[in-house]
């Protein structure tokens, strides 16, 4: 009878500290959860003993994970609002911190445009519009930046270029059905180098074996990768006029 009342007093919050009756260490009260169940106003367990405790059954109760899933689920409806604008500011701090995330989100949003042709016109038409509305001052200035990016990032220009080409070839009917999907799979049959030189390039540009002007294709069957200088090099030249090494295609029909 004595005893268990020594076990009480122990356990008890005291001058600010508890001892935990699952670990039995002595800590603040603030390492405790508040309960109003108990006469000290805190749980019987610390807070890392009831973090480790729910760890536990949450990977061998499959109903309490059922619930856990299912309450997270529903707090992320009910929070829309709140998780949209921290995946927000998470979004702008790694664009602001590391340009490999940069690439790799353009290129998630190319490749789910190459999916859904209709949202790229939509798009292409809003930001038309957006632009429209920001008045003169305001397109003076993004002109001016994009004529500064084509100078300074051949990526950029070539993807311009292409662009254009693929505007002018798709009124006239021609292919232009290179996907981004059978881009990345011919850069890595080519093992991400440069189709002339074997470097292996930061930017790596698309090559149009038949140059776009020649009348060649923007499909999987006439591109290639190759570095921005050994590209510019080539610039609409064929590779065998220049003694360039010619190169061997990747074959989607063996894919
Ligand atoms: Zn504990
Ligand atoms: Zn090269």
């Amino acid at each position: 009878m004595v005893k268990q009342r020594e076990t009480y007093k122990k356990r008890s919050a005291k001058d600010g500290y508890k001892t935990c009756s699952k670990c039995e260490e002595n800590k603040a009260v603030s390492e405790f959860h508040k309960s109003k169940a108990n006469a000290d106003g805190y749980n019987y367990y610390c807070k890392q003993c009831v973090k480790n405790y729910s760890k536990w059954k949450y990977a061998n109760d499959p109903d309490y994970r059922a619930k856990i899933k299912n309450y997270n689920k529903q707090w992320v409806i009910d929070n829309r609002a709140h998780v949209n604008a921290r995946a927000r500011e998470y979004a702008a701090k790694r664009r602001a911190t590391d340009p490999e995330y940069v690439e790799r989100h353009r290129m998630y949003d190319r490749r789910a445009l190459d999916r859904n042709p209709e949202r790229r016109e939509r798009n292409r038409i809003k930001s038309k519009e957006w632009y429209f509305e920001q008045g003169v001052a305001y397109k003076q200035k993004y002109n001016e930046q994009r004529r500064h990016r084509y100078a300074n990032d051949p990526e950029f220009k070539q993807r311009v270029y292409v662009s254009i080409l693929k505007r002018q070839r798709a009124m006239r009917g021609g292919d232009i059905s290179l996907t981004g999907e059978q881009w990345e799979t011919i850069i890595e049959q080519h093992e991400g180098r440069c189709v002339y030189c074997g470097c292996i390039p930061q930017v790596m540009t698309v090559d149009h074996v038949v140059p776009l002007s020649k009348g060649g294709a923007h499909n999987a069957y006439n591109v290639v990768p190759s570095c921005s200088s050994c590209n510019s090099s080539k610039n609409s030249k064929m590779p065998e006029k220049l003694q360039m090494k010619i190169p061997v295609l990747t074959d989607f029909e063996e894919l």
